[in-house]
């Protein structure tokens, strides 16, 4: 592969806040980055040096925008096929489209890591109503999640009879879905690993993850689990990044039930939410080993400085009025990071508060603390 030196000018697809600190990583590295999306002043756009607002389905504009750039890369996994597809016939595309095919679709996803052996929640594709009937009395408790387009706990309904699971699948519009066995977990964790067109891989320290409303709200490394299930963990992600031929970076979320197995939940091919706490706490952050992994570089090293802890700032925090940012910033070990994003939604990742400190749990207090501080 050729190396894409610092000067030449990466190209991404999506515009969001992952865009946006892959950017800045970049652009403090000396390359220059275009992005590609539907939207106009977006948290990529406004840190780049070119914004194309264009639809996704628009081939000719992709072919334009991946022409004037030397790699694209993407921070958004539901970019259709086709655009990836044109955009690999004029550029370099890292990683490859075929990881964002699998990833990109809940039951290809858990059918591909069942397939290779991976550990992975119990689950049965919906495509009829003979499939839900079927499925649902062998179940008890479970959850119908529509196969594609899903985040953030978005396209879930919690499920525990047949009349339940069909009101669901109506309010689905009866699209292609998975029922999952509900996790009575422990914890959450994930794992954001990178490899490089060489193979080579770096893992970072897994993070404990809390969610609320299926919204990733803290997380906190490194994570307070035993060696074995940080080794277990750290494992199943380097068969991943093999087994999908992943260049770039790669987060893998996991249940971790009371049992202490390890059951994967979900795959994102690119950084995560969970690795946000890289940017502050690691020699090289999880944006920067993205842009070293494209671009063929050497990969940086992942070691953590200072425990840390990353703080969700959601919509929902803006009220009446704006957060009290000076009083989170009176505490030193606090680093604010905002998106950019001019109307606060709830539920909306607006940006998030990382706190470091010499411990994990003093790490998770403070930030909690700086969170609970914005609201005066
Ligand atoms: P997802 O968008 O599928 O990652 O789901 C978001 C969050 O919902 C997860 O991080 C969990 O907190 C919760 N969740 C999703 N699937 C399950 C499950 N099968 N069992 C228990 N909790 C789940």
């Amino acid at each position: 592969m050729k190396t894409v030196l610092p000067g030449s000018t990466i190209g991404v697809l999506g515009s969001g806040q992952l865009g946006r600190m892959f950017a800045i990583a970049a652009r403090r590295m000396g390359y220059r980055v275009h992005t590609y999306s539907p939207d106009r002043d977006s948290p990529t756009g406004q840190v780049a040096d070119v914004e194309v607002d264009a639809p996704y389905e628009d081939l000719d504009r992709v072919r334009d925008f991946a022409s004037a750039v030397d790699v694209v890369t993407f921070e958004f996994e539901n970019v259709p096929a086709a655009t990836a597809e044109t955009a690999a016939r004029y550029a370099l595309v890292r990683p490859a489209g075929d990881v964002l095919h699998t990833t990109q679709h809940r039951l290809r996803e858990k059918t591909f890591l069942r397939q290779h052996g991976f550990p992975v929640t119990r689950f049965e594709a919906i495509r009829s109503e003979e499939d839900l009937r079927g499925a649902v009395p062998g179940f008890g408790p479970a959850i119908l999640k529509t196969a594609g387009f899903g985040y953030d706990g978005k396209g879930q309904y919690r499920v525990s009879s047949l009349p339940e699971a069909e009101a669901a699948w109506q309010k689905m519009e009866r699209q292609e879905a998975v029922l999952e066995a509900v996790v009575d977990f422990e914890a959450e964790l994930s794992v954001v690993g990178v490899r490089s067109h060489t193979g080579a891989c770096a893992f970072f320290a897994p993070s404990a993850n809390e969610h609320v409303n299926g919204i990733l709200d803290v997380s906190v490394a490194p994570s307070p689990f035993s060696t074995e299930v940080t080794q277990e963990a750290t494992a199943i992600t380097r068969g991943l990044l093999e087994q999908l031929n992943v260049t770039g970076v790669l987060c893998v979320e996991f249940f971790l039930t009371r049992d202490s197995r390890l059951l994967i939940n979900e795959l994102a091919p690119r950084p995560h939410n969970s690795g946000h706490l890289t940017i502050d706490a690691c020699v090289t952050s999880q944006f920067e080993q993205q842009l070293r992994a494209v671009c063929g570089l050497p990969l940086g090293s992942t070691e953590m400085l200072r425990p840390a802890a990353m703080a969700n700032l959601l919509g929902d925090m803006w009220g009446v009025r704006e957060p009290d940012w000076a009083s989170t910033l009176a505490l030193p070990d606090v680093k604010l990071h905002l998106y950019g994003k001019t109307e606060p939604r709830p539920g909306r990742k607006m940006g998030h508060l990382t706190a470091t400190a010499a411990s994990p749990f003093g790490a998770a207090k403070l930030v909690r603390t700086a969170r609970a501080c914005l609201l005066g």
